[in-house]
């Protein structure tokens, strides 16, 4: 399923090395930087090493694949679960996450690098090095202290999803009915603006509509959507983002970074995904009170299987990820859209042609092919997140 180009090698290098040119870049050694704000690797890595200096074709981002597909900034996503933050493994999590971000940098020095600052980015690219940089997937590491985002900052993490799939100390979710704060708490607020004052991105994917307002109202630089899509073709899927949101976040300078999971960009199965959520919290509540009572637990892995048996995921198109493209560009211009791909964070439920790293040509050529010139493809590919990354960095205390 995977490395399903439609362009060979060479063309591809040609194809790149034409839109840096377009986008005023040096040239062919310093191609075309794809930036891509959300690859679940350290996760996949924790669960079921590899090396990913060297092909792990079981793996949606490796070395080969990430050259293969003009990747140059990857944010690996050090993502910690609400389950987790339950069990307060939360914070453990995320610094083991971080230090396999790092070891694979020090394994091979010469292959990637960690990146900290958008002002390196070329520096550090020279001899064809794959940049890794760090966005917190869940602030649930945070815990209720506010001294976290500074050394999670000194870690390398240069944004932070304030929330994921149930609501935390900082920020509602949009996958729980689960409503306390409506938006952020009066604690995260307070992280906004420490994440503001110390050059660390606000994203807003995975929030509830009202704390995605919440997090534009406070922060006093603009914001970021790592991984969201838009809900005009999800109407169910709150995860995605309205237009009313989507416009608010350009409005503030930011960007929305769209997803390949067949899950955002697919009716039927975002449907599915809203329904899960909502039936996990329920389950959730219900096992909590089985333990409160002292009573038997729900199998939640029983669960999942019998879920997943009953929602079979229905085959997608790169043709869904394109109108999701041509949707933004149009309803926010291609100055504040860019991509948050989510590999290795969707059990492979990717729409085809967009399989792992390596395939990003195929949506420059899906791009060009609706008419999109190679100034905004460049934008889009990562020359928008760089542009917000650079703004945020300046306006830090
Ligand atoms: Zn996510």
């Amino acid at each position: 399923m995977r490395h399903l180009n439609v362009l060979r090698p060479a063309l591809l290098a040609l194809a790149l090395s034409s839109l840096a040119h377009a986008a005023g870049a040096p040239g062919p050694s310093s191609p075309l930087p794809v930036v891509d704000t959300h690859i679940d690797a350290p996760t996949r890595l924790l669960e079921d090493w590899r090396d990913l200096g060297v092909a792990s074709p079981d793996r949606e981002f490796d070395y080969a694949s990430a050259r293969a597909g003009g990747l140059a900034v990857a944010f690996m996503s050090i993502y910690t679960s609400a389950d987790e933050d339950d069990a307060g493994k939360a914070r453990q999590v995320a610094n083991l996450q971080i230090d396999t971000v790092e070891a694979l940098a020090a394994r091979h020095p010469d292959k990637f690098a960690l990146l900290r600052s958008p002002r390196d980015v070329d520096r550090l690219r020279k001899g064809g090095r794959v940049l890794l940089a760090m966005g917190m997937e869940n602030g649930a590491p945070l815990g209720d202290d506010l001294g976290q985002v500074a050394t999670f900052q000194a870690r390398g993490i240069r944004y932070i999803t304030l929330a994921h799939s149930r609501t935390n100390r900082i920020s509602d979710s949009s996958y729980d009915p689960n409503r306390p704060w409506h938006g952020l708490s009066p604690f995260g607020e307070k992280v906004v603006a420490e994440m503001n004052r110390l050059g660390v991105m606000v994203d807003v994917s995975h929030l509830s509509d009202e704390a995605v307002l919440d997090a534009i109202r406070v922060s006093r630089v603009p914001v970021i959507a790592s991984h969201s899509g838009f809900r005009h073709f999800t109407p169910g899927l709150e995860r995605n983002l309205s237009d009313e949101l989507a416009i608010a976040i350009a409005q503030k300078g930011g960007v929305v970074q769209i997803p390949f999971g067949i899950a955002f960009v697919n009716r039927k199965a975002s449907d599915d995904l809203q329904a899960l959520f909502v039936a996990k919290s329920a389950l959730a509540a219900r096992n909590a009170k089985a333990k409160a009572a002292n009573q038997p637990l729900e199998d939640v892995d029983a669960f999942d299987a019998a879920w997943k048996a009953a929602h079979p995921i229905p085959p997608t198109s790169i043709d869904a990820v394109l109108d999701q493209f041509d949707y933004g560009i149009k309803l926010i211009g291609a100055a504040h859209i860019g991509i948050g791909s989510d590999f290795d964070g969707v059990d492979g439920n990717l729409a085809t042609g967009l399989h792992s790293v390596a395939d990003y040509p195929n949506l420059v050529a899906g791009l060009r092919a609706r008419g999109h010139s190679n100034e905004q493809i460049a934008k889009i590919m990562g020359g928008n997140l760089l542009r917000v990354w650079r703004q945020v960095e300046a306006a830090a205390r």
